[in-house]
């Protein structure tokens, strides 16, 4: 008889270890997913999305990552990314999600425990949607938040020709590339608004009145969502 209940106690204590070990894996998990403020900040060329960016990433200790902004990198340093990418660029053409979204992952995997990120400029198309969601989820975070900075096409027009003074860019200068860039975002990129929209992480935001007022609007949102 003592014999069986040995036996009997056996399979007890291997539950109560693993259900003692799966507890503590989900509670790590919900802590990682909970520690982690990782934003969208979406909308047209000239929306703002960059200038936001800065102030944001100051506010909510972030790191931010622009597509842009690390394909600009490239072609300044005549990487292969770089030489790729430019042909596209040029046009006001999206860049192939192969190469963005592979370009996106290993910028990612170079920050040690981020407080978040602030995405800026990606996703642009769906299948880079979807595929941040699978490598976020992969190391156990997820998108909090997309917030879209909504302005009108003429003034967005106004604003990135205004600006190619400044920035130098070459896709900023040309108006027929502007206004190609902003076809492309209406065509490809606006549809991602739905991803979001559908798991009630979309929040619409004026983007136009003075930068502190923009900003006073996107913390709004995201304070709403920190809580
Ligand atoms: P931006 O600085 O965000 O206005 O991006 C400038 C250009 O870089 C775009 O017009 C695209 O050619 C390319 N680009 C930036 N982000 C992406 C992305 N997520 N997917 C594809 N192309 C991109």
């Amino acid at each position: 008889m003592k014999k069986f209940n040995h036996f009997l106690e056996w399979p007890v204590s291997v539950y109560l270890v693993m259900r003692q070990y799966l507890i503590r894996v989900i509670f790590a998990t919900k802590q990682t997913i909970l520690r982690m403020l990782n934003v969208v900040l979406f909308g047209p060329p000239g929306a703002g999305k960059g200038t936001q960016s800065e102030i944001l990433l100051q506010r909510y200790g972030l790191v931010h990552l622009s597509t842009g902004d690390i394909f600009r990198y490239n072609i300044k340093n005549a990487t292969e990314l770089g030489q790729q990418a430019k042909a596209f660029m040029d046009k006001g053409e999206l860049v192939p999600d192969s190469l963005t979204i592979s370009m996106l992952e290993s910028e990612v995997v170079k920050h040690q425990e981020p407080k978040g990120f602030i995405f800026d400029g990606f996703p642009r198309t769906s299948a880079q949607a979807e595929a941040l969601d699978r490598f976020l989820n992969g190391r156990n975070t997820s998108i909090t938040c997309m917030l879209a900075l909504e302005v009108d096409e003429e003034e967005l027009i106004k604003r990135l020709l205004n600006r190619a003074s400044t920035s130098g860019r070459a896709d900023d200068s040309d108006e027929s590339i502007v206004r190609n860039r902003i076809t492309v975002y209406n065509r490809e990129t606006a549809p991602v608004a739905s991803y979001y929209e559908v798991c009630g992480k979309y929040r619409g935001v004026k983007g136009v009145g003075t930068v502190e007022e923009i900003t006073a609007r996107l913390c709004a949102e995201l304070d709403a969502f920190v809580q």
